[in-house]
């Protein structure tokens, strides 16, 4: 599927299932794998005597990466999305998933090649000027905060701009020289919000990150016309699934401080309305700020991709579930 351009046909959500390896602890725990990716598209739920509540479960997407498949294959899941933003259609790439289940691992290595791939199109591109701007956010309890700018506060203001749409007051944009210096710059962010990370405990299952790049390119054709594109590129590594979820299936109480998350649960129920085409109706963009900050690059033109991270361990299949049904759901 090669986009066509601003007016592309509209195309579903590509849904990815990324299955991790058991992890040391998980290991010394003695916990064992429950999930199995048999094909390309398909993952089970291996049954195992401990499961009790073991039903065959065999779900399908896209594209489905097990333990050993390296994040250079599973980009290629999502290079169209990528490209896309190149020709001037707005994009996003999701991490979504329970918390320690990959979503930073997988987020920063996506992001890595596509930066590869952004900078490899420009030197093929001669005949076009690129300007590359990033930004970068943090949601944490509908409080935003930059994170190329540790001054700015923790609550920046969303402003409707009639032209732009929702746009976050104050928000440092940087224009990236070249590929050297944009990686610094998302480092930056990366850094940023690890910082977060030690003051508030445990900040990152609870907070989402945005990193926002802004394609410009401009071509002067022979008639002297000058054509441009502009479109955003954003990576988000979302909170952890399990502050999407209401009910537990296995009737454990709500861990203490495992509070619904507004963001996601919002977003969720965006995509869920986006996946069944509704062009139409209601989607309640606006009821959330992740939402609203996202809003041009969900639906409409907008390309979407969403990388469904996934821990194999026995003691975690029930957030795995949950997981793949909102994969499900989504596509
Ligand atoms: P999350 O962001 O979803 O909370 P992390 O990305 O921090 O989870 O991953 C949790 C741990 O698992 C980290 O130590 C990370 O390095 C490791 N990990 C995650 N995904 C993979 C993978 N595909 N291969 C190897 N290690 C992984
Ligand atoms: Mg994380």
């Amino acid at each position: 599927s090669t986009p066509g351009g601003p007016r592309a046909k509209e195309e579903k959500i590509v849904v990815i299932v990324r299955l991790r390896p058991l992890s040391k602890r998980e290991q010394f725990a003695k916990d064992q794998v429950a999930w199995e990716c048999i094909d390309e598209n398909t993952i089970i739920n291996k049954p195992t005597p401990q499961d009790r509540s073991a039903q065959p479960a065999s779900f399908t997407f896209d594209k489905v990466f097990g333990p050993t498949s390296l994040t250079e294959t599973v980009y290629d899941g999502v290079k169209n999305v990528t490209l896309s933003a190149l020709m001037g259609i707005n994009a996003t790439i999701f991490a979504y998933g329970q918390t320690s289940s990959g979503k930073t691992y997988t987020m920063r290595g996506i992001t890595e090649k596509a930066v590869n791939d952004i900078y490899t199109h420009i030197i093929n591109t001669p005949e076009r000027d690129f300007n590359i701007k990033i930004s970068g956010l943090e949601i944490y309890n509908e409080n935003v905060r930059d994170l190329l700018n540790s001054d700015s506060g923790r609550n920046l203001k969303l402003l409707d701009d009639p032209e732009k749409g929702t746009v976050v007051e104050k928000l440092v944009e940087e224009t990236a020289k070249d590929d050297q210096h944009l990686r610094h710059l998302i480092s930056i962010c990366e850094a940023q919000r690890q910082v977060g990370e030690t003051a508030l405990n445990d900040t990152s299952s609870r907070s989402h990150q945005i990193i926002r790049l802004t394609i410009e390119s401009t071509v002067r054709e022979n008639s002297g016309c000058v054509r441009s594109f502009v479109a955003s590129l954003n990576f988000v590594d979302l909170a952890g699934s399990e502050r999407a979820s209401q009910t537990h299936t296995d009737g454990a109480r709500l861990r203490e401080g495992c509070h619904i998350n507004l963001s996601l649960m919002t977003l969720t129920t965006v995509i869920r309305k986006l996946s069944v085409g509704k062009r139409s109706g209601h989607i309640p963009y606006r009821d959330s700020k992740l939402t609203r900050i996202l809003q041009h690059s969900l639906g409409g033109n907008a390309r979407t991709a969403i990388i469904c991270t996934l821990s194999p361990a026995l003691s975690h299949v029930e957030q795995s579930r949950n997981t793949l049904l909102f994969a499900s759901r989504a596509k």
